[in-house]
């Protein structure tokens, strides 16, 4: 199941795919409108590439200015469709500016297995170093919301699929465990295919591991929130990310542990509309709220707010 994330298919639409496309000859828009300055010159040649992205909800579709979908955090104005963000984007969004101190920046994986397949797993790092500009899939460090120190986790999808493998186990260990020793909250925003299958044992055994350590930070008494952003799946949704004191999640993210046809084949049972959606799971009560992306920064540090006085007396109730 979790195998399914690291095909070729799905990471080439997450590196491949341009992220900008033209737009469509009937689309209206603004750009679109102004009149034509030549007689026989085609619209592509009009505008030019990079400018223009195209939704990617299929209700959608709406062509969004670059400027603006950055400006709006990567979230389409149109119709509130998140698209994934980097890393260091998210990052950016959450702390105070110059807040943030990075925590085991170089720290890369070892081909412990020596894997090949259709790629060997060792060229695979070097690619997807390159082009994320990344050492692994999650950055870690130590920053600030508001008025509040605390220990931040952010995973990438684009570097393959957000795998957890061993540098990504021990990043966050590492940071739960730097929480845990300087009373921070401990917050990490998740986006994962799962387990990363190249490190075969080594990868499954950071699901252990991240849940040990968020079990010693819960018994200092300081809080854990998770944020679930689309993808969270497999082996990062059955370990660290499903154990948070509070659980969010971004809208229409996609959240479960095995992909919906092998549900769907191991059941032999039609699966009912949203599942796996953040909104299906907050009606079932998985999680505890929805945030969308432009509200994250704000609502986290009222969240904070809440729980950094958790360890006072809960008021009597009436
Ligand atoms: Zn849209």
């Amino acid at each position: 199941m979790a195998t399914t994330s690291f095909s070729k298919k799905t990471l080439g639409i997450e590196t491949a795919e341009p992220a900008v496309t033209p737009p469509a000859s009937g689309a209206e828009t603004g750009f679109l409108k102004k009149p034509k300055l030549g007689g026989g010159k085609s619209r592509k040649r009009e505008i030019p590439e990079g400018l223009w992205t195209k939704c990617r909800n299929p209700k959608c579709e709406a062509m969004v200015f670059d400027k603006e979908l950055d400006e709006n955090l990567k979230v389409c104005p149109k119709c509130q469709y998140h698209f994934s963000i980097s890393a260091r984007e998210r990052i950016h969004s959450l702390v105070e500016t110059c807040s943030f101190e990075e925590m085991d920046a170089d720290m890369v994986s070892v081909d412990v297995l020596q894997f090949t397949g259709v790629a060997a797993y060792k060229d695979k790092l070097d690619a997807y170093q390159k082009t994320t500009r990344l050492k692994d899939a999650v950055i870690t460090g130590i920053g600030k919301i508001g008025e509040h120190r605390l220990a931040l986790g952010v995973m990438d999808f684009a570097f393959l699929g957000g795998s957890m493998g061993s540098v990504v186990g021990e990043k966050l260990t590492r940071l739960i465990e730097a929480g845990t020793d300087k009373g921070l909250p401990v917050i990490i925003v998740s986006t994962s295919g799962g387990a990363r299958m190249y490190e075969g044992m080594f990868s499954l055994m950071q699901m252990a591991k991240t849940c040990g350590a968020l079990a010693y930070h819960a018994k200092s008494k300081l809080p854990y929130l998770s944020v679930l952003t689309n993808p969270t799946t497999a082996g990062v949704m059955a370990s660290f990310a499903s154990v948070g004191d509070l659980i969010i999640a971004e809208p229409g993210a996609m959240i479960g542990f095995a992909g919906p046809r092998v549900i769907k084949d191991t059941t032999q049972s039609e699966l009912p509309p949203g599942f796996q959606t953040a909104e299906f799971l907050l009606d079932h009560g998985l999680i505890d709220a929805i945030v969308p992306r432009k509200e994250m920064k704000q609502r986290l540090a009222v969240y904070l707010e809440f729980l950094a006085e958790g360890k006072r007396e809960v008021p009597a109730a009436g």
